[in-house]
């Protein structure tokens, strides 16, 4: 089941070795950006360790110990992720039925689409009385497994006072437990949480991974797969999000604002800003900044390449027209592209969202006409 998890082989050979050579650690720390398979790789580790299938192909995922896990409802497997407040009664049950659905609401998305955020109502962090739970929990016998299976989702997002109390586990580590911690920032861990864990680095996954998965799995066709692998820097998330956008607002918005500029029709530029007042937000202005580097890539591998290695393969002839009437490109692709860096450093600060578009526009005119 481990071939499931592409672009990882040398981490997962790592953790198989440790399970073959019976080393496996007490407490590991998965990190890595958003997107590249920690979750699932801390999942199938733990089952790898408590499978009854052959040595070889484990986790099978067919064994009665699997299929608990897959379910995520094996009895020592135990799962700590950031929640709103929780307000437990004295059995360690929450209170409120409301935060109890969100609750399971999470877990559901996790099993059946673990590439989408789940986003709870209100502010979410590692409390606590989360923290509590899992003390409890491992205060108790162990069931049925071999190990105990202990994840720990987002773990930087404790405060101290938490991670504290959490480092009082890792201290003394329960019998036959193996914890494993997963965060994309590891800079916020604290050293001494640091110093007891077995740090496992997840790279971000190539272009060529994201787009077979895209294209095996979620029957992405091929040119958008592409575009979306080459946007998403690694996140398997983000270019499923790309690539799930039948239709993209952002991507029809930067082939506009590149289809005007490149006509000089200012008043239809305009018109269009008109006609859709409301306001973009950051994330939005991101893609289109993102779809406006690949198409500037795209025209400049058109000076120089054949038009089937371009991203954007539906707007072949939109290029080459562009190229055609358009001479020069190529020298000024550069100083575009740092505008585009430059600008998009903007957004992150408080600029007013039409700004950016107008600039943009004018930007891209003077690259494309100048
Ligand atoms: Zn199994």
């Amino acid at each position: 089941m481990f071939r499931k998890i592409k672009g990882q082989d040398h981490t997962i050979d790592l953790l198989r070795k440790a399970i073959e050579n019976r080393r496996v650690s007490q407490a590991y720390l998965f990190h890595g950006s958003d997107g590249v398979g920690k979750f699932m790789t801390a999942l199938y580790f733990g089952m790898a360790i408590n499978c009854y299938g052959l040595t070889e192909l484990r986790p099978c995922g067919v064994c009665t110990s699997c299929h608990k896990f897959l379910s995520l409802e094996h009895p020592d497997f135990v799962h700590v992720f950031p929640t709103p407040k929780l307000d437990l009664n004295s059995e360690g049950e929450i209170k409120k039925e409301e935060v109890r659905k969100q609750y399971l609401a999470y877990m559901q998305n996790k099993l059946h689409s673990p590439w989408a955020d789940f986003f709870f109502k209100e502010s979410t962090e590692i409390r606590r009385e989360n923290i509590a739970m899992l003390m409890k929990r491992l205060e108790l016998s162990i069931h049925e497994a071999k190990y105990r299976i202990v994840i720990v989702e987002e773990a930087d997002q404790m405060n101290v006072q938490t991670a504290n109390a959490f480092l009082k586990t890792l201290e003394e580590p329960p019998a036959n437990t193996v914890i494993i911690m997963i965060t994309e920032r590891l800079q916020m861990i604290l050293p001494t949480i640091l110093s007891r864990t077995q740090p496992v680095y997840f790279k971000p996954l190539s272009r060529g991974v994201i787009e077979s998965i895209l294209e095996d799995q979620f029957d992405t066709p091929a040119s958008n797969a592409r575009t979306a692998a080459r946007i998403s820097a690694g996140n398997l998330k983000t270019a499923i999000r790309i690539a799930s956008e039948t239709v993209s607002v952002s991507r029809d918005w930067a082939f506009n604002i590149v289809d005007l500029a490149a006509k000089q029709d200012d008043l239809g530029f305009y018109t269009l800003i008109d006609k859709n007042r409301e306001q973009k937000s950051k994330d939005q202005l991101e893609d289109i900044l993102k779809y406006m580097r690949i198409i500037a890539g795209d025209l400049a591998l058109l000076t120089v390449a054949d038009s089937s290695e371009i991203s954007n393969v539906d707007k072949q002839e939109f290029f080459a027209e562009i190229c055609r009437t358009h001479p020069g490109i190529d020298d000024r692709i550069h100083e575009y592209l740092l505008f585009l860096e430059d600008l998009s450093r903007k957004i992150d600060g408080n600029v007013n969202p039409n700004l950016v578009m107008i600039n943009l526009y004018l930007k891209t005119k003077r690259f494309l006409t100048a």
